[in-house]
């Protein structure tokens, strides 16, 4: 009945989440590296050969660098936008099988139902997911410059959410990145800084709302304190007390945050 989520790995250093109902198990993205992503799912209730797939957002490679080997040892399908795959990195080599999927259209891994939406990044053709599974709705979105009203209206109603929380724009501006890099990341295509996302938070709102996990952090121009403190003025409002609130780190999975659809 229950849909599972646990963030194996979060970061520019490479990011994957690991999601489960009773009969299906997949990761959405396979950044860091094989080796990794095996020993991290031993601390999960999914061992790798377990696996049914790998469901990609981008063909950036803290997101994409563990597929290709994945894909191989455990035969896994990996199911990306035509974008993503023509645009992979060569080194990521063969993948066991590929399944594109289009932006605004769902698809059906196991009796996982997953409704990919563009997002605004400087990737070619990059996604988002509404994950869904008898009455739980889960939303994942990293990897975006701005929440578009698309955006917006595709997180309504999830129970769960996983978020981009990028940096902190007072760290990043008097930080160390180059002008160029400063500039890209607080673009459009670019990445939702700790106010874009808690301004996006506080817009898809409803009292359905069980947990957050705030992700994707540059270890730089960003630190959990301040992505946490972002947090507590969104708690300072009554409504938000039932929503439990956690950080996605680079070097530690999350617990593992359940939805009933009952609830
Ligand atoms: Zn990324
Ligand atoms: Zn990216």
């Amino acid at each position: 009945m229950s849909l599972l989520c646990q963030v194996l790995a979060s970061g520019s250093r490479g990011n994957s989440i690991l999601v489960c109902s009773p009969k299906t198990r997949i990761l959405v993205d396979a950044g860091t590296t094989c080796k990794e992503v095996v020993k991290r799912l031993e601390k999960t209730c999914a061992g790798a050969k377990d696996l049914d797939g790998i469901v990609v957002s981008h063909e950036h490679r803290d997101h994409v660098s563990a597929a290709g080997v994945l894909s191989r040892r455990f035969d896994l399908p990996v199911f990306m936008t035509r974008g993503t795959l023509d645009h992979l990195p060569p080194e990521i080599g063969r993948l066991s099988s590929v399944s594109v999927f289009s932006t605004g259209k769902s698809f059906e891994l196991g009796d996982l139902r997953i409704h990919a939406f563009a997002t605004s990044h400087d990737a070619r053709e990059s996604a988002g997911f509404i994950i869904e599974h008898e009455g739980s709705r889960l939303g994942i979105c990293t990897d975006l410059g701005t929440a578009t009203k698309l955006v917006q209206v595709r997180l309504q109603g999830c129970q769960g959410l996983v978020l981009e929380s990028n940096h902190d724009i007072n760290r990043l501006m008097e930080g160390p990145y180059p002008w160029h890099l400063k500039q890209r990341i607080r673009s459009a295509h670019g990445h939702l800084s700790n106010d874009d996302s808690r301004q996006l938070l506080d817009d898809v709102y409803h009292e359905k709302m069980r947990f957050v996990v705030l992700a994707h952090l540059s270890e730089t121009n960003n630190h959990p304190d301040l992505v946490l403190e972002s947090c507590e003025k969104l708690r300072a409002c009554e409504k938000w007390e039932c929503v439990c609130f956690d950080v996605a780190k680079q070097d530690v999975i999350t617990p593992a945050f359940e939805l009933n659809g009952l609830d």
